[in-house]
């Protein structure tokens, strides 16, 4: 039977980004397929705060591996905004068309366009931390949204080297180049050597 891990999240476009990287060699559950009746405050200063945060708070009481994710974008001309805000940028609840149009608006006339993606993986079991590791994606803000693939601001995001714009990538072409694939790949090779 394949072992099973949970994947610490509720947004509907990560848990597919973590089945498609995963899903051939675990049972992926996320918290949208099981019952997890607590809040969890995400108040850490960090990508890797939050993410141990929403790790332990879930591996506390499930048992098996979890695999919590904090992500968020980093925008130059910004100091780094929207950063650990990311999600919600544009306030409660979270609204990614929202979220893009305050971006949109705090870019505008802006030459400097450079931003990057991070993410931050924690895995943990019980109260442990097992491993933490991290990926970005350096590239550029657009003027306006592009295409309609992905989630968050794929639609505003050209990643450095990328022939098209996250908007309009398929999922296997925007791994070539995702903070997220980049840190699972780290994940991966850490989960396959604790295997042999
Ligand atoms: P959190 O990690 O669930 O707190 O949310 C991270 C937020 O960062 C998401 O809601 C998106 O707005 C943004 N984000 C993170 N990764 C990506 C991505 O791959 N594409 C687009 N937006 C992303």
């Amino acid at each position: 039977m394949m072992e099973k891990i949970l994947i610490a999240t509720k947004n509907p476009g990560k848990a597919r980004e973590f089945k498609h990287l995963l899903g051939e060699s675990y049972t992926v559950l996320t918290l949208l397929d099981i019952h997890f009746p607590h809040e969890i405050v995400e108040d850490g200063e960090t990508f890797e705060e939050n993410a141990k945060i929403k790790a332990l708070a879930i591996a506390r009481n499930f048992e098996g591996l979890v695999l919590a994710d904090d992500s968020g974008l980093e925008v130059k001309a910004l100091k780094g905004a929207p950063g650990v805000y990311s999600a919600r940028y544009a306030g409660e609840p979270r609204d990614d068309l929202k979220n893009n149009q305050k971006l949109m608006l705090a870019m505008k006339g802006q030459e400097e366009r450079a931003a990057r993606f991070r993410c931050t993986l924690v895995l943990a079991a019980g109260e442990v931390v097992l491993g933490v590791f991290e990926g970005d994606c350096s590239g550029r803000i657009l003027h306006e949204p592009v295409g309609d693939h992905g989630f968050g601001y794929d639609c505003l995001f050209w990643a450095d080297g990328a022939t098209e714009p996250f908007g309009r990538l398929s999922l296997d072409e925007k791994n070539k180049f995702s903070h997220r694939a980049k840190a699972m790949a780290q994940l991966r090779e850490y989960l396959i050597g604790s295997r042999t």
